[in-house]
């Protein structure tokens, strides 16, 4: 069975088929520009030549034909025919407390992922075109959508929910859902597989760092607690993106700065994090080669980013009574020892022994980066978001299960129940 795995943006569209028999990717690549008239779609088939095309794209529906004819070209393509695509795996962000896992797509599904416009304004909507692009093109082909909030459904309600009035919950479904859930249970899945270990056994701190990063404790094989929120913008220091911030502030700088709220959530998501704090890049490369040539500002700012990262490892030791293993993914997480190096630098607490030679060698594949005496196991584990999706769209189309536990959101308790 062949599966294309597609992630809409509003004006982008990445896509990766595989064939399920070996797993093995057959054709991966992506539409930018999209609603302009010098969109690209740059597509790279298994064993064969890259191709880039330049062409006026308007809306997704054209994107996705453009796609499939790529996927049958006579040159670039990899299939014969159109209908040797049997299923299409859609990421979508917020899944809110409707989804637990992932799910086939029917007209229900689709009201509910509409119904979830309001929380995430920037994502769904692109999603939703997707999903309608696949079925203007393919109206046979069973579709899946995998949602980035779905595996911390487990979370409980101590954890999930604000400490604001409860009718902000009830009305609107104010509360933490966390996101990357998808890349948080691969990895803590394959965490366990590489020390031959119960997952369900397990206390293990996931810290998925890369221009979004979010950590997750995950106990049992099930996240009990993420640093993302009800949006990507709470918790870690990102690359644009300030994470933890009083909220008190926000007012106090819409009234001294004269900011109206798109300006303020703008300047807290596209203009803060790394970017703001060492005044040169949101790129962690950027940042860490001008640290390394001695530039104090970005030293600064590597420091505050890692020390965030540091703080949440401890807060989830914490929650957990412990830790066994902590988990490096995405793009910092996995490429960048100095990071890893830094964050690991004051966990000796916890009976961690970071090991110098294992973190420099070995990149792209997984691996252990602490000692073999380490009371925790520090890993690297390469994410992979796309193989996920990929997964359980071959589950749900086969008549099996998806992966993750369906479950209802723990009932907050209220004083009429
Ligand atoms: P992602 O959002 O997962 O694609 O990650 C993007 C981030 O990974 C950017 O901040 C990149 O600078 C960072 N990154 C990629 N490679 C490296 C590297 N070798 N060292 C440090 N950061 C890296």
């Amino acid at each position: 069975m062949n599966i294309l795995v597609i992630n809409a943006g509003s004006s982008s569209l990445k896509y990766q088929l595989y064939d399920m028999r070996d797993e093995s990717v057959l054709a991966k690549g992506k539409v930018e520009r999209i609603g302009m008239d010098s969109a690209i779609l740059s597509h790279e088939p298994s064993g064969k030549n890259e191709v880039r095309e330049v062409s006026e794209i308007l809306e997704h529906t054209t994107a996705i034909r453009k796609v499939l004819g790529m996927l049958i070209h006579p040159e670039h393509g990899v299939l014969e025919r159109i209908e040797d695509v049997h299923a299409v795996g859609h990421r979508v962000v917020h899944g809110g407390e409707a989804f637990s896992s992932s799910v086939i797509v029917n007209e229900e599904v689709k009201s509910q992922i509409k119904r979830l416009f309001d929380l995430a304004p920037l994502h769904n909507p692109a999603h939703m075109l997707g999903i309608q692009a696949v079925e203007q093109n393919l109206p046979n082909v069973p579709q899946a959508v995998v949602f980035d909030t779905a595996f911390h459904q487990t979370m409980p309600a101590h954890a999930f929910l604000y400490a604001i009035p409860m009718v902000l919950y009830r009305r609107h479904k104010i509360r933490r859902y966390g996101f990357h859930g998808t890349s948080h249970a691969y990895v803590s899945e394959r965490a366990a597989q590489f020390l031959g270990k119960p997952y369900e056994e397990l206390k293990i701190v996931t810290c998925h760092i890369g221009n979004g990063a979010s950590c997750a404790a995950v106990m049992n094989g099930k996240s009990i607690d993420t640093s993302m929120g009800m949006t990507p913008l709470e918790g870690l220091m990102m690359g644009t993106r300030s994470g933890d911030i009083d909220p008190a502030v926000v007012p106090f700088i819409m009234a001294k700065e004269d900011l109206t709220v798109n300006e303020v959530s703008s300047m807290l998501n596209k203009h803060s994090g790394l970017l703001a704090i060492s005044g040169i890049s949101s790129d962690m490369r950027e940042v860490t080669e001008a640290m390394q040539s001695g530039d104090k500002i970005a030293g600064f700012a590597f420091d505050m980013f890692t020390y965030r990262i540091r703080k949440y490892i401890g807060a989830y030791a914490a929650a957990m009574n412990g830790i066994d293993a902590l988990v490096f993914t995405a793009g910092i997480g996995e490429n960048s020892e100095a990071v890893r190096k830094a964050v690991c630098s004051g966990l000796t607490f916890l009976g961690l022994e970071f090991d110098d030679e294992r973190n420099r060698t070995g990149r792209g594949q997984e691996r252990l980066i602490s000692t073999d005496a380490s009371k925790v196991a520090v890993l690297v584990i390469p994410t992979n978001e796309e193989w996920m999706i990929a997964r359980d769209t071959y589950a749900l189309v086969s008549g099996g299960e998806p992966h993750g536990i369906a479950v209802t959101p723990e009932q907050v308790p209220s004083r009429g129940s």
